[in-house]
């Protein structure tokens, strides 16, 4: 029998590559600290009907994408792996009554998200989604609000040769008349359209805007452009978000064939996408969804949010920096029986005064333990032996500059802060 392997479409994170993933966390997370989010929880799987409410049942998402199936109810029940965070994050504010405490409720997620799609780089079947969900303003503030937090946290990693494409899909009442609009228009062409555009020509013609296929996109091209058939309203909305963004220094080009892959979307619909990417190069999708609450069956409340699809994130931080990776303060090195067992006690009180230590178990001669000492990237290296264990003490050795020399475990541990200033100016010389 062979080793089993990961599914298609899954992978494993390794520790040389998680320093991302924290990287991007920490950022994230004081970044929506400071904006006053909210980290919400939801399950990772839900009723089935929630997402074929929620994001509709004419997308590819539910349509081909979702991991589906039966679990040991009886009768029988359908759940669903969550393909996205918003459908969950909608279901628990009505749920738990979150619109009670009035005004704005600003959310935040992350985790991993379910789509059998076909895998490529930037596109897996278990792959993970930062979001924000702002329910309960209709102002456009909102809006610009959340466009400024994705492009903060990009620009905090650091990442470059981003760009922002903005549109508004109005109200369905604008989209009623612009459908009717594009069907005329796309009409003639059907022989012309993929497979897939044809099927969406008499259900779901706005779909068509996203399609991938180049013949399709040229077609689209001379399309008629929705924002052409804003309402008035559809049209002031828009104009503030274009306003603010503007005031608040962020570019963004028009995109009128921007229309999202989900149904739920009102007004608003962006993206930030990356020239660094190649053919998966969405870093960002969101917009408003004033609907979604309602079709759940909540109080009717606008709403707007995005989600950063993290391992396209990381895939642009993996070309601009390493990994990075805790420094360690201390590796201990030991051989002996006492020595061995003071070794273990002393590196746990080291790490209780805050101190980041490595405790070398292999029992092995010292000269390979020292060598596994360098390599760790340690500040310094401590050692105890038989006669260290005899007397308490332990022999103290700064890795940069090859000083070494003894002393009691007891003091070791009453210098904390001097050893502190002595392992940081050793750091900030590197
Ligand atoms: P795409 O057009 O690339 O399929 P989408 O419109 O289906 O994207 P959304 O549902 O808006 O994507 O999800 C938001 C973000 O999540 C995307 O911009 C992308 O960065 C990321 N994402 C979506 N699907 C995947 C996937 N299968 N693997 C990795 N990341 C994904
Ligand atoms: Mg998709």
């Amino acid at each position: 029998m062979g080793s089993i392997q990961a599914l298609r479409g899954t992978r494993d994170i390794l520790p040389e590559e998680v320093g991302y993933w924290q990287q991007v966390e920490a950022i994230t997370t004081q970044i929506l600290n400071n904006a006053a989010y909210q980290e919400i929880r939801p399950p990772i799987f839900e009723r089935t009907e929630l997402f074929e409410r929620g994001i509709g049942e004419a997308t590819d998402v539910v349509g081909k994408e979702m991991y589906t199936f039966n679990d040991r109810a009886d009768p029988p029940r359908s759940v669903t792996l969550r393909p996205e965070g918003t459908a969950g994050v909608v279901r628990a504010y009505i749920q738990n009554s979150l619109y009670a405490a009035g005004g704005v409720q600003r959310l935040w997620y992350t985790g991993p998200m379910f789509r059998y799609e076909s895998p490529q780089a930037g596109r897996q079947r278990q792959f993970h989604q930062l979001g924000v969900e702002v329910i309960g303003s209709a102002d456009p503030r909102a809006d610009a609000e959340v466009i400024a937090i994705a492009t903060d946290i990009l620009q905090t990693l650091g990442l470059k040769s981003l760009h922002l494409d903005l549109n508004s899909v109005g109200t369905s009442e604008d989209r009623h008349q612009y459908r009717r609009a594009l069907i005329n228009y796309l009409t003639p062409y059907k022989q012309e359209l993929d497979q897939d555009s044809q099927e969406r020509l008499t259900r779901n013609p706005i779909r068509i805007l996203d399609s991938k296929n180049e013949w399709t996109q040229q077609i689209i091209a001379e399309a008629p452009s929705i924002l052409d058939y804003l309402s008035e309203d559809s049209k002031q909305h828009f104009d503030k978000v274009q306003q603010l963004l503007a005031d608040l220094g962020i570019r963004y080009q028009l995109n009128p064939r921007l229309v999202r892959g989900l149904d739920y979307y009102t007004h608003t619909a962006f993206e930030v996408i990356s020239d660094d990417l190649g053919a998966q190069a969405t870093v960002c999708g969101g917009g408003r969804y004033d609907g979604l609450v309602e079709d759940l069956s909540g109080p009717k409340t606008p709403a707007v949010g995005w989600a950063i699809g993290l391992e396209r994130l990381i895939i642009l931080l993996q070309q601009l920096q390493a990994s990075p990776r805790q420094v360690l303060d201390f590796y201990v090195v030991s051989k002996g029986d006492a020595a061995e067992a003071q070794a273990l006690k002393l590196a746990q009180q080291l790490r209780h005064a805050g101190f980041a230590v490595e405790l070398d178990l292999s029992g092995s001669a010292f000269g390979k333990q020292f060598k596994r000492a360098d390599r760790s990237g340690a500040i310094a290296c401590l050692v105890l032996g038989d006669a260290e264990a005899e007397n308490q003490t332990v022999n103290l050795k700064w890795l940069k500059s090859g000083e070494q020399h003894a002393i009691a475990q007891a003091d070791l541990l009453e210098k904390t802060d001097e050893l502190r200033v002595q392992i940081e100016r050793f750091k900030s010389d590197r």
